[in-house]
C-alpha cells in the first residue's frame, strides 16, 4: 500500500508540471484540467486506499464511546493526534474547559426472585458506583397519586427500594411491524391506547410536583436503592441512553423487555428483587478539548476552509453514527487532502469538537477563543447526523451561497452530486450541530446533510449505535464530496459573501424572525 502511494504521488507531480506548461498559454483550460485530475485523483485515492474500516475499528471497537469527561474521549484526542502525525498532518487538543470526570465500569442488573435473570440494561452515564456487591433490593412503580402533597406523603415508602419511574410500553413491536402484520384496527386500537397511556403516565409525574429531572433527586433524598427506567426508542431492542441525575444512588436504564417483566410482577403483587452492581469511578474535573488538525496554506494562509465533526458522544453504544461517521468522514478527508492536495491555497483546519452532546460546548469554545479565525473562514462544512450519504444541503440564510456552493458542486462527480437536494438561501440554522456554532457569529457554515439509514430510531444516543450501523459505502461517498468542495473551496479566486437574507415571518410565532445569536460555551460541566 506505501509503495502504490508513492507511486501515485510522484505521478501526481508529473502531471502537475505539464499542466503547469500549458497553463501559461491557456489558463482556463489550465484550471479546469486541473480540477478534474484533482478531482479524479481524490475519488480513486478514498475508493482504492479507503482509511474508513480501519479508523472506524480503531476508534469505535478499540477506544469506544468519547463521553464528555471520561478517559475515553482524552484517549480518542490523542488518537486522532497519532493518526494524523502519521499522515503528516500537524494537529494539537486544544484545551477549552473542564468537566466532571468519569469513568463507566461493569454494570450488572440481575433478577434474583421469583427466579434467576440476568437482565438488559445499563448504568446512566455519571451514574453512582455500588461497588462489587451491588444492591438487592425490592420494587416499588411511581403511584399515580392526587398531587404534590400526597406524593410527599407516598415518599417514604421507596426507602431501600428500586424506583420506577417510566412507563411500561404496551407493545416491543415497532409501528411499520404492527403496519405490516397487524389489521387496520388492531393497530389503530394499540396506537390510541399507547397514546392515552403515554398522556396519563406524564400527567402521573406533573402530579409529583417535580419534572422528570428533579423527580431522580426527591426519590434519592427519600433513601431510595435506586432508580429504573426504560427510554424505548420506539424500534426492535434500542433504548436511548442518557446520563443520570440522582448523585448518590445508581440510575439505570433497563431494556424494554426486561423492564415490562418487573413492571408487571411488580404490578400483580408477585414483588421481584433484583441486584444493581455499577462500579463507575469519579475522577474530578478533568480538561476537556478540542482535537483542531490543520494543512497551510501557501497562498492566502490566514483564510480558512474549515472541515467540523463532534468528537464527543453519548456512551450506550459507541457513538458509530453520532457522530463516529462523521468524524471519520472530516479524517479520511484530510487524509486525502493531504496527499492529493498538500499545497493549498488557503488553510484547511479540521475541528474534532467536544461536548456537542451537552450543547455544542467546544465549537462555541472556539468561535469564542479564536476570532481572527472565525472572521477569515471560506467556508465550513460540518456533518453530524449518521452515516447516510450527503442527501441535503441547505445555504443557511447566506444570500449568495448559491454562488459559490454551487460553484463548487458543479465539479463534484455526478453520482455524488445528483442525490443532494440544495435549499437556497434557506434559514439560519439556530442548533442542532457545530455548524450552528459559526452561523450565529456569521461564518459561511454549512451542514452536510445525510440520508436517515433509521437515525433517530435506531441508532442516535441508543444502546445500538456500534460499528456494524456504519454504511462504508455512503461514508466514502461523503469523505470525497467534502475532500473535493473543500479543494474547491480553497482553490477559489473569490472570497465567499458573508451576506444575510432578510429573514420573514416565522410562521410559528407570527413575528419577525431573527438571526441566531452567539451561545456562550459551558466551560465547567457536569457540576450540578
Ligand atoms: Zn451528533
Amino acid at each position: 500500500m506505501m509503495k502504490k502511494l508513492q507511486h501515485m504521488r510522484r505521478s501526481n507531480f508529473k502531471n502537475g508540471i505539464t499542466v503547469l506548461f500549458f497553463a501559461i498559454i491557456v489558463s482556463p483550460i489550465f484550471a479546469q484540467n486541473k480540477d478534474s485530475v484533482l478531482i479524479s485523483s481524490i475519488v480513486k485515492e478514498a475508493t482504492e486506499h479507503s482509511q474508513l474500516e480501519k479508523l472506524a475499528h480503531e476508534l469505535l471497537d478499540g477506544i469506544g464511546p468519547r463521553l464528555v469527561g471520561t478517559p475515553q474521549m482524552k484517549q480518542a484526542n490523542d488518537w486522532a493526534i497519532a493518526k494524523y502525525a502519521g499522515w503528516g498532518i500537524t494537529a494539537k487538543n486544544e484545551q477549552w474547559g473542564e468537566w466532571r470526570g468519569w469513568q463507566r465500569g461493569i454494570s450488572h442488573i440481575d433478577m434474583v426472585t421469583p427466579r434467576v435473570k440476568s437482565l438488559e440494561g445499563t448504568q446512566l452515564a455519571w451514574c453512582a458506583a455500588t461497588g462489587a456487591k451491588g444492591v438487592t433490593a425490592e420494587i416499588i412503580i411511581l403511584p399515580d397519586v392526587a398531587d404534590s402533597i400526597a406524593f410527599k406523603n407516598w415518599l417514604p415508602n421507596v426507602k431501600g427500594k428500586f424506583v420506577m419511574i417510566s412507563m411500561c410500553q404496551p407493545t416491543g413491536r415497532p409501528d411499520y411491524n404492527w403496519q405490516e402484520f397487524g389489521t387496520k384496527d388492531s393497530f389503530e386500537k394499540m396506537k390510541k391506547d399507547r397514546a392515552a397511556q403515554t398522556e396519563a403516565w406524564r400527567i402521573r409525574i406533573s402530579k409529583t410536583g417535580q419534572t422528570a429531572r428533579t423527580l431522580q433527586t426527591a426519590l434519592e433524598n427519600a433513601g431510595a436503592a435506586g432508580i429504573l427506567t426504560s427510554n424505548w426508542s420506539a424500534g426492535f431492542g434500542v433504548n436511548k441512553i442518557f446520563g443520570a441525575v440522582a448523585r448518590k444512588i445508581p440510575v439505570v436504564d433497563i431494556a424494554l423487555e426486561d423492564y415490562g417483566l418487573l413492571y408487571r410482577l411488580t404490578e400483580s403483587g408477585i414483588k421481584p428483587t433484583i441486584n444493581i452492581r455499577t462500579e463507575s469511578k469519579e475522577l474530578g474535573m478533568v480538561p476537556t478539548f478540542n482535537t483542531i488538525a490543520e494543512i497551510k496554506g501557501t497562498e492566502k494562509p490566514d483564510e480558512y476552509v474549515m472541515l467540523s465533526a463532534h468528537f464527543d458522544s453519548w456512551d450506550g453504544g459507541t457513538g458509530a453514527t453520532d457522530n463516529g461517521t462523521g468524524t471519520l468522514t472530516m479524517m479520511e478527508a484530510m487524509r486525502i487532502l493531504k496527499i492529493i492536495y498538500p499545497n493549498p491555497k488557503r488553510t484547511i483546519l479540521v475541528g474534532h469538537w467536544g461536548s456537542e452532546e451537552q450543547g455544542l460546548n467546544g465549537s462555541r469554545a472556539f468561535v469564542e477563543d479564536h476570532p481572527e479565525i472565525v472572521k477569515n473562514i471560506q467556508v465550513l462544512f460540518n456533518q453530524d447526523n449518521g452515516t447516510g450519504r450527503v442527501t441535503n444541503l441547505s445555504g443557511q440564510g447566506y444570500l449568495h451561497a448559491y454562488d459559490y456552493l454551487g460553484r463548487w458542486l458543479s465539479k463534484v462527480p455526478a453520482n455524488i452530486k445528483d442525490q443532494i437536494e440544495t435549499k437556497f438561501p434557506g434559514t439560519p440554522g439556530g442548533g442542532g450541530s457545530d455548524f450552528a456554532s459559526f452561523v450565529a457569529a456569521g461564518a459561511p457554515a454549512f451542514s452536510l446533510s445525510s440520508l436517515s439509514w433509521s437515525y433517530g430510531t435506531y441508532t442516535w444516543h441508543t444502546n445500538r449505535d456500534t460499528y456494524d450501523k456504519i454504511v462504508f459505502d455512503d461514508v466514502r461517498n461523503n469523505a470525497i464530496l467534502t475532500a473535493i468542495l473543500a479543494y474547491m473551496a480553497s482553490e477559489d479566486p473569490e472570497k465567499t459573501s458573508r451576506e444575510k437574507t432578510v429573514l420573514g415571518i416565522n410562521p410559528r410565532t407570527g413575528e419577525k424572525a431573527t438571526w441566531p445569536a452567539q451561545t456562550k460555551a459551558t466551560r465547567k460541566g457536569g457540576v450540578n
